[in-house]
């Protein structure tokens, strides 16, 4: 689904990413973890074409990220941020109706979306006209991904979408969040600094570090063969 060849991202003196070459197949999820400043969220924002590599091709479904695809490619791919991302002067229901008005969808089509989007992110009703501070942390969370899948997207990116909850809360939604993406079927490319976030999710786990991938596979492979001393000292830091 997103391949990877050569990318290279610095800001100013600071080389955030070498040279990297990766391949993230359609239907498995894939896990970014690292320490924090390690360039996760960059890789992540270069998926989804709000950055661009200085260096190096990306492709989504085998089409090359251009600024004359990026548009229609972006639909296609839904985006959660920590916090849901949700702009505050708007209800929920708005919130969500935005990019499907852009579409033009008429508002028979975006209220059944919405109602089908509540009862698989189990949000109750009422939640649908309040505004984004009259819910809770994990409601808002699970607004912002029902934005992100309301067009149906081929691939969901998510940046430490758990970050800002607490530990019932956020173990609740994880639950949920894999049943939705094992039902859906969804790529998933998930960052986290969050080891066991990380093993729960990732079919794949990369360990970023030092401006490149520093070992791709399981944690089991990690653990077991870890490809450089920092990998079996960041596991242990982390248990
Ligand atoms: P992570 O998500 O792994 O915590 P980031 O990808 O946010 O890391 O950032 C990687 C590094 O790049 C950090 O040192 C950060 O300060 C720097 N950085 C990120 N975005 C910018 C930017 N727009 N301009 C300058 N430096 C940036
Ligand atoms: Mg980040």
């Amino acid at each position: 689904m997103f391949e990877l060849t050569d990318v290279t991202k610095s800001f100013g003196e600071l080389c955030v990413l070498q040279p990297t070459t990766l391949r993230m197949e359609q239907g498995a999820s894939t896990v970014l973890i690292g320490p924090s400043g390690c360039g996760k969220s960059t890789l992540l924002r270069m998926l989804v074409g709000l950055l661009k590599p200085d260096g190096g091709t990306i492709r989504f479904a085998n089409e090359f990220l251009t600024p004359q695809t990026l548009p229609s490619q972006r639909l296609r791919m839904g985006y959660v941020i920590q916090d849901g991302g949700l702009f505050p002067h708007l209800t929920v229901a708005q919130n969500l109706s935005l990019m499907p008005k852009q579409l033009e969808w008429n508002q028979t089509r975006i209220d059944q979306r919405i109602d089908e989007l509540m009862d698989l992110t189990r949000l109750p009703k009422e939640t649908r006209h309040r505004f984004p501070q009259q819910i809770s942390g994990g409601q808002r969370q699970r607004v912002g991904i029902m934005r992100a899948l309301i067009l149906e997207p081929d691939a969901i990116l998510l940046d430490e979408p758990m970050g800002a909850l607490d530990p019932m809360v956020r173990y609740e939604l994880q639950e949920d969040l894999r049943q939705i993406f094992r039902t859906l079927n969804k790529t998933v490319v998930m960052v986290t600094h969050d080891l066991g976030e990380a093993e729960f999710f990732g079919d794949t786990i990369c360990l970023l570090y030092g401006g490149k991938i520093l070992q791709k596979g399981t944690l089991q492979d990690m653990a077991t063969s870890p490809a450089s001393p920092y990998v079996t000292s960041f596991l242990k830091a982390q248990r």
